[in-house]
């Protein structure tokens, strides 16, 4: 590791930085300065860090993207003057603003590294310091002189992943996120161990860009048996509703009943934008394998492939937030602008 190396830890809240109220025995948040203290080890580290944190930390459920353009701007503000970021973010939506920071951010070529912990920092048999330290020292990994990560990544019990392809399977586990569609980047045991064929890469040639607004005119619909045509179409007919990320069976299956496909049709018609992922954990879609996919295909259904709901749902508010061009809007999204699909 490079001793100049300089890494800013940005700390939003999250379990990793909460204790227990003692009248009401809930975990709330506390204040930053207290997380540092509770870890000397870091000092150990042969880097320079610096710390940031939102003026009053959260829980992450309560994450919307006002906090992912809060984020995006303390790392744009600071990005010349570091080497690396770690954001501490509480896990329950960490998947979801791992993945609108990777769109917001155009030709990153430095680290932004996404942990948290499923026990406090403070606790004995805390997560938190190994899902911390060794997220800094993969945000300090240099190559002459510059980044070897270049990407939104997440970092969470022994594995860092491209962020935009996780999804958190366990509210329990130490292991609490997977990556179904694509390999862990780095795993770490006694060494750390680089995939580095699967970063992606970037010669920081081209400036960064920090894209900061979305539309949240959208909705995740999962499909399922005996869904009335009443309740979908209310949903459908939404105002101003401006996408609908759909979570249908296996290789994107869904009913074929007259009144879903004839609601779809005059959706799409009506300018809306429908995304098809599968609700299968693992796989992708592929629109026309079955007869029940083929007519979503023909009417216009934008394929999310092998996405994450969490990957779709922030790229449909990007996209919109960008004003894609509503005659190139399917080829974009079914394009992967960061690695998010395959
Ligand atoms: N509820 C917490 C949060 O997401 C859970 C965690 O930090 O892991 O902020």
């Amino acid at each position: 590791m490079n001793s100049r190396t300089k890494i800013l830890l940005i700390y939003t809240g999250g379990t990793i930085g909460m204790q227990k109220d003692l009248s009401s025995g809930a975990l709330k948040a506390f204040n930053f300065s207290k997380l540092l203290q509770k870890i000397p080890e870091l000092k150990q580290l042969d880097c320079e860090i610096e710390t940031l944190s939102f003026e009053t930390p959260i829980d992450s459920s309560d994450m919307n993207p006002s906090h992912w353009i809060s984020i995006a701007g303390m790392i744009q503000s600071n990005y010349a003057a570091f080497d690396g970021f770690v954001v501490l973010h509480g896990s329950d939506t960490m998947s979801y603003t791992a993945s609108a920071l990777s769109f917001m951010f155009e030709n990153l070529a430095k680290p932004v590294i996404l942990t948290g912990s499923q026990l406090p920092i403070g606790d004995l048999r805390t997560d938190a310091k190994e899902n911390l330290i060794t997220a800094i020292q993969i945000a300090s990994l240099q190559q002459n002189n510059n980044a070897v990560i270049t990407e939104v990544c997440l970092y969470f019990e022994y594995k860092l992943y491209r962020g935009n392809r996780t999804t958190k399977i366990n509210s329990e586990n130490f292991n609490a996120f997977c990556s179904p569609n694509y390999p862990a980047l780095v795993e770490s045991g006694v060494h750390l161990n680089l995939k580095s064929d699967l970063f992606l890469t970037n010669d920081g040639a081209k400036d960064l860009i920090v894209h900061d607004s979305f539309d949240t005119n959208v909705v995740i619909l999962k499909m399922f048996p005996g869904m009335s045509e009443s309740v979908f179409s209310a949903i459908l007919n939404i105002p101003n509703l401006k996408g609908i990320v759909l979570e249908t069976y296996g290789a994107g299956n869904a009913t074929t009943d007259e009144w879903f496909i004839k609601a779809l049709t005059q959706a799409i018609a009506n300018g809306k934008h429908i995304v098809n992922v599968t609700q299968c954990p693992t796989g992708t879609v592929n629109m026309g394998q079955y007869e029940t996919s083929s007519i979503l295909k023909q009417i216009g259904v934008i394929s999310g492939k092998d996405s994450t709901t969490e990957a779709a749902i922030t790229k449909l508010m990007f996209l919109l937030g960008q004003n894609t061009a509503p005659n190139h809007f399917k080829t974009v999204f079914e394009t992967s602008l960061r690695g998010e699909m395959t």
